[in-house]
């Protein structure tokens, strides 16, 4: 199986490959670190360099066509370029991704509330899930609890499994039971070890360690038991 490379090596953040299509519209390479969003993760940006000059990417379509910004050259069709994502927004990204992992993980096993979505941008995100009842002091037990996690250095690891494994999974199905699509036959599954196991697209840090201090900022109340939690990171 050809895995992209956001999947082979969440590090990855420079990479050779050639161009298989190309227009103002978009580029597409044999091989890219670009992540396309999903998942409540935006898509990566950065640039693509070749022959002295560059084009910056704004974001990927579906397909995995990287977008460049209006006015900038893009590469010929067989060109060979460098691309380089922004390492900046990305490493924020990931570590945001896992922080909200983490967070998921608490507000199940001492909680006992289900994830029902959630979404982010570099250095801050939002989950929501059911809670019927908010008990005193939650924000700050949360926030507590959340950093002793991170603070705990638990590896998070990604593993392809088959949709049968993964459906089989009492941990990975508790938060993915109508997020597998039927056609999907192979699931990537992200393991925050001893925490949480989801189902997940997108790209994470290989230790809670690498995420930072995280602040509970908000924990709003949106409806019958529906909660929606809001957190920030500082800058690495
Ligand atoms: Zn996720």
């Amino acid at each position: 199986m050809n895995l992209p490379l956001y999947w082979q090596d969440q590090t990855t953040m420079s990479w050779r490959a050639s161009v298989l299509e190309s227009s103002t519209d978009g580029i597409m390479l044999d091989a890219s670190a670009f992540y396309p969003g999903g998942g409540g993760q935006p898509p990566d940006a950065g640039v693509l360099e070749w022959d002295g000059v560059f084009a910056r990417i704004e974001g990927v379509r579906g397909g995995g066509a990287l977008v460049p910004r209006e006015g900038d050259p893009v590469p010929p069709v067989g060109a060979c370029v460098v691309g380089r994502l922004d390492d900046v927004r990305r490493r924020s990204l990931m570590r945001t991704h896992s922080a909200l992992h983490v967070v998921c993980g608490v507000v199940y096993r001492d909680f006992g509330a289900l994830v029902t979505g959630s979404n982010m941008e570099p250095l801050s995100g939002r989950m929501d899930f059911n809670l019927p009842e908010v008990p005193d002091g939650f924000k700050s037990e949360l926030e507590r609890v959340v950093n002793e996690e991170i603070a705990r250095g638990r590896a998070i690891t990604a593993r392809i499994v088959t949709r049968d494994e993964a459906l089989a999974d009492a941990d990975v199905m508790r938060t993915a039971q109508n997020l597998i699509p039927d056609q999907i036959e192979q699931v990537r599954i992200i393991d925050v070890q001893g925490l949480d196991a989801q189902a997940d697209s997108g790209t994470h840090v290989a230790s809670t360690k690498q995420i930072g201090e995280v602040s509970i900022t908000k924990v709003e109340s949106k409806g019958k038991g529906f909660r929606r939690v809001r957190i920030t990171l500082p800058n690495a």
